[in-house]
This record gives structure tokens, C-alpha cells and sequence, in this order.
């Protein structure tokens, strides 16, 4: 396969950061065409809409179909904005393109399955259109490169990835987790893809967008899709998350945006030592990390030659409860300590496991 990373910046896009905003789901013609119309008084790059919605459960409004292509098409075009639409399918790709959409987008609850991603990729053969594949609704990495690969493999070379966070059992404050390192990993590897941030459906409620969103464009997300409703309580789709064109517009002024370098010489100065004051802290870590390590192996050898397991419940808890209360003195975050001694712990498992378990290793000293 061709270098993926050869993916070029959009010829639509011609401002970063750049918004993309639109109704939940089209409901009626008229809804539509007041809600773009708000739109268009701000700065706004793209309209959105969901024509067809794949909702959790049954029973819910599953989209108007058709028809609400041809209302957006009569809208995109009175207002000479580009548009973007969800497909789910072959036929959604066929029709969508039939309406003239510009950029079409693909679900969380398709981008999950390799048989779908394929359908429309198949689709999509010879089509030169921008497509933005939002991440699966399970944190895996690899499910959403694989949706990506097969569009870009269908000789589609606009493509954006659009982080809308994870689906979790767990209530949170978030409808979905953000796990901002995912989306971090996938620019990492991918670094010429435009990456997107949903605050909406990260969020679930309308007060989360702005902090949401100021959180994306600080890690120097490419643009927000936001959903926007004229009258979002009584939206037919997610109505908490949905905000009138007004607060879109608030809500777009609000955001700060921060540039990734500066051409201030006394400031670049500035930032060299700075960092160069964490280079050497972080290599300090590194070497607290080995010379625990050493105690460690000695440790695991020792519970060896006493038969003793490597694992007591009752160190680990005492472990677990005198590092959060170090930490806190320290002014550290508990739960970045918690995390932080799992992590350490586990590795020390693992090391002693080792010992214990490979015959010949002896440990120095
Ligand atoms: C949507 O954007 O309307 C949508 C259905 O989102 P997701 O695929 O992220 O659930
Ligand atoms: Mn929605």
C-alpha cells in the first residue's frame, strides 16, 4: 500500500481552525434551512446534517432519508456553503452524491465494522470527495487506521479523522470518554491527516462544548464539528447537546486560539531552558525507575529463595494508600499518582515474576 502519511491537507479547508456545524438530524425543511441560515452569520467553514441515524435503540427518529437531501441541497445552495452528510451504507454514498453533498462523513457506529467501512469504500471507487471518519465507538486504534486505510486504498486522498470519544459502561461526566491520547496516537502516526474534535457528542450537554473544544484546539486539533439546532430542546435527536446559531457563535468567539510556535527570539530562549530543565527531571525519573528496578529483581530473588509469592495484597494496598498520601503533600493530582503507582507496581510484578520463573538469570549484586 501506498505511504498513507502522503494523505494532502483538503482544497475545502482553507483556514485551520475551521467549524463545521449543523443539525443533529434534519428534521424538517424548514428547521433546516433556519438553522443553516443562523449558521451562516459566523464563521463557519461547513453545514452538517444527519439524514439517516443509526440511534442506539429502536424506537427513536431514525432520520428522514431522502428527502432531507434534497432540502439540503436547495439550502447549501441558496446559502453557497458546503455541506456534509453521514452514510452508512452503498446506497447512502449513491444518494448522497446524486444531492451534490460535498464531504460525507462516516459514524462511530460504522467506522466499528470492516464490512461496512468496505461497503462504502467500494462505493467510493473513482469518487474524488473529501471524507471524515469519525473514531469506532470502542477505543481501538487499529479499527479506526483500518477504516482510514480502506477509504484511502478506495483512491480517496481527502481524508479527515474526527474524534468523538468512546463508549463506556461507566458513567461519566462525558456522554462519550474523550481518551484524548487515542486521537493523539493516530496524529502521531498519521501526521498530514487533518484531525477534527465533535465536542457534542464527547460532551453529551451543552455546557461541555467550550471546554471541549478549547481542550482540542490547545492539542491543535484542525477543526470542531459542532451540532446546532434553532430550537435544540425540542430537537428530535440528541436535544441536551444541541446549541442555537447564537451560542455556536459564543461559543466560537470564546476559544482561544494558541499558535504551535512563535517567531519571538527572547521567548523560543526562554522555552529552550525550560525544556531543557524537564529534559534533565525526566531523565531523573528514568534513572529512580532503574535503580528501583535493581531493588526490585534483588527483592523478587530474595521471595524466591523464601518461597514467598510474588504478589501480597496487603503491601500493594499499603503501597497504593502512602503514595496518594505523598502525593497529595506534594501537590499531585491523586489520581495521575493512582495511575502512575498501578503502573510501577505492575511492572514490579512483572520483573519478579521473571525472576522467580526464569532458572538461570542471577541478578547482580
Ligand atoms: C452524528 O454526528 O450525528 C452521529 C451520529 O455521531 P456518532 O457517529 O459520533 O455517534
Ligand atoms: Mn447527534
Amino acid at each position: 500500500m501506498e505511504d498513507i502519511q502522503s494523505i494532502k491537507s483538503w482544497d475545502v479547508i482553507r483556514d485551520v481552525p475551521f467549524a463545521i456545524a449543523g443539525p443533529c438530524s434534519a428534521e424538517t425543511e424548514e428547521q433546516l434551512y433556519t438553522t443553516c441560515k443562523g449558521i451562516k452569520e459566523h464563521d463557519i467553514t461547513m453545514l452538517r446534517a444527519g439524514i439517516w441515524k443509526p440511534r442506539t435503540r429502536p424506537g427513536s427518529f431514525e432520520g428522514v432519508g431522502e428527502v432531507g437531501l434534497q432540502w439540503m441541497e436547495k439550502v447549501k445552495t441558496e446559502l453557497n456553503m458546503p455541506a456534509a452528510v453521514e452514510v452508512a451504507n452503498a446506497k447512502h454514498v449513491e444518494l448522497a452524491l446524486k444531492y451534490n453533498m460535498d464531504v460525507l462523513w462516516i459514524g462511530a457506529r460504522s467506522t466499528v465494522n470492516p464490512f461496512t467501512v468496505q461497503e462504502i469504500a467500494d462505493a467510493l471507487q473513482g469518487v474524488n470527495i473529501p471524507i471524515i471518519i469519525k473514531n469506532p465507538i470502542n477505543p481501538d486504534l487499529a479499527l479506526w487506521k483500518g477504516a482510514i486505510e480502506r477509504i484511502y486504498m478506495a483512491g480517496i486522498r481527502q481524508i479527515a479523522a474526527l474524534h468523538r470519544g468512546f463508549s463506556s459502561f461507566e458513567k461519566t461526566k462525558y456522554r462519550n470518554v474523550p481518551m484524548w491520547q487515542i486521537a493523539i496516537a493516530l496524529k502521531s502516526d498519521m501526521p498530514n491527516l487533518p484531525l477534527l474534535c465533535d465536542p457534542s457528542h464527547i460532551g453529551g450537554t451543552r455546557d461541555l462544548i467550550l471546554p471541549i473544544s478549547q481542550k482540542a484546539i490547545d492539542l491543535n486539533y484542525d477543526g470542531l464539528m459542532i451540532e446546532t439546532h434553532c430550537d435544540p430542546d425540542n430537537a428530535w435527536s440528541d436535544a441536551k447537546q444541541q446549541v442555537t446559531p447564537e451560542r455556536l457563535g459564543e461559543i466560537l468567539d470564546s476559544i482561544k486560539i494558541r499558535k504551535t510556535t512563535s517567531d519571538n527570539q527572547e521567548f523560543n530562549s526562554i522555552l529552550e531552558t525550560m525544556r531543557s530543565q524537564i529534559d534533565h527531571v525526566d531523565r531523573e525519573i528514568l534513572e529512580n525507575m532503574a535503580a528501583r528496578k535493581v531493588l526490585v529483581d534483588k527483592l523478587g530473588e530474595y521471595k524466591k529463595e523464601n518461597n514467598v509469592t510474588v504478589f501480597q495484597s496487603d503491601r500493594w494496598l499499603q503501597v497504593f494508600k502512602t503514595r496518594a498520601d505523598w502525593g497529595t503533600q506534594l501537590n499531585l493530582d491523586t489520581e495521575f499518582v493512582g495511575k502512575l503507582f498501578k503502573l510501577i507496581h505492575d511492572e514490579s510484578i512483572r520483573l519478579q515474576s521473571k525472576v522467580m520463573n526464569d532458572k538461570k538469570e542471577k541478578i547482580s549484586k
